[in-house]
């Protein structure tokens, strides 16, 4: 069995942003620009947002938090949405989600401009990655393609079952694996809550991508040997043998499982570091307008 490792993975990632953005600013040019609105205070959304902009700073980026009070109204996110989209210093921007219950998390999603959409959740990203045109990928699907592809894992032809059809996770790596791409050109399919013999399906799987959000819900039972595993669940557990109290688990009973996978990706350390690298990627791609040319 051979580990799927985010952490060192995502560590190479950096560098050669780090090193990509370094040569920018040594020719005299601005450094690529990440902004991230985060309304209300949310602890999770502001450990998210600080850490994205920790790293955009480490690596050379300039990288803005715009920090709006919770009773802030949809009209006046909407003002800072079109601000951020007409101003030519900020290559890319997101709005953390969840946003509080009385904003329309779609309608500010839909007024980001595309081209500078880095969470690639806006319909026309997601539209342009199903017909295969350049897209903003979403971070997470981005960073299981990018482990993939780094770690030359076969594809072409294999059965891929991806657990959940979430639009940021199961939803989006249905397609980027059916398509013509390597990584890609699998057979996918795709099982939800109303999935029946998914115990069975999973076990004719030569790459199971669990996104399903049920802690160890995959065992070594339903995994057929040799199969890669990837790990996208993360439940944070009570432990008192860690130094923070807690203790990640994902998605995959990942003691049995790794007994018969030929890869698999751990939680924490494998998808998880993946996420941030990918917006950064993102937000590179928005500054040398790779995606969007015009
Ligand atoms: P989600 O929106 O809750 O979607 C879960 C999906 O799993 C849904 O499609 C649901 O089906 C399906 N499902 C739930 N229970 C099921 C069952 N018993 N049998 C079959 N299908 C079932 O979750 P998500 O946002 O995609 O996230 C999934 C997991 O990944 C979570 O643990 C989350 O914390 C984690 N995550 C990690 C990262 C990362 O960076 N590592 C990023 C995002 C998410 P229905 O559609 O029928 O309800």
């Amino acid at each position: 069995m051979q580990l799927i490792d985010g952490k060192s993975t995502a560590n190479k990632i950096k560098e050669e942003l780090k090193e990509e953005v370094a040569a920018i600013v040594d020719n005299d040019q601005r450094a690529p620009h990440l902004v991230a609105v985060l309304v209300g205070d949310d602890p999770a959304s502001e450990t998210y947002v600080g850490s994205k902009e920790k790293n955009a700073k480490k690596l050379g980026f300039t990288s803005s938090v715009y920090r709006l009070d919770a009773d802030t109204t949809e009209e006046e996110l909407l003002k800072t949405v079109d601000f951020l989209n007409n101003d030519p210093e900020v290559d890319g921007f997101i709005v953390q989600l969840p946003l509080p219950e009385h904003i329309n998390a779609d309608k500010v999603t839909q007024a980001i401009d595309p081209k500078k959409d880095v969470d690639g959740f806006h319909p026309v990203n997601l539209g342009r990655m199903m017909i295969g045109l350049p897209a903003y990928l979403p971070a997470t699907p981005n960073g299981i393609m990018e482990l993939l592809k780094r770690y030359d894992i076969e594809t072409e032809g294999k059965h891929c079952v991806v657990l959940g059809r979430s639009n940021i996770v199961g939803t989006p790596m249905n397609i980027l694996m059916s398509r013509k791409t390597k990584p890609g050109n699998a057979t996918v399919t795709m099982c939800h809550s109303r999935t029946q013999n998914l115990k069975g399906i999973v076990k004719s799987a030569d790459i199971i991508i669990a996104a399903i959000g049920k802690k160890e819900f995959v065992t070594a039972d339903m995994v057929k040997e040799g199969a890669v595993v990837i790990d996208v669940g993360i439940h944070r557990e009570k432990s008192d043998k860690t130094k923070s109290g807690w203790k990640l688990k994902g998605d995959v009973a990942f003691d049995e499982v790794s007994k018969k996978a030929s890869y698999i990706s751990p939680v924490p350390g494998g998808v998880g570091p993946m996420t941030i690298v990918s917006l950064l990627m993102n937000t590179l791609k928005a500054y040398k307008k790779e995606v969007y040319t015009d």
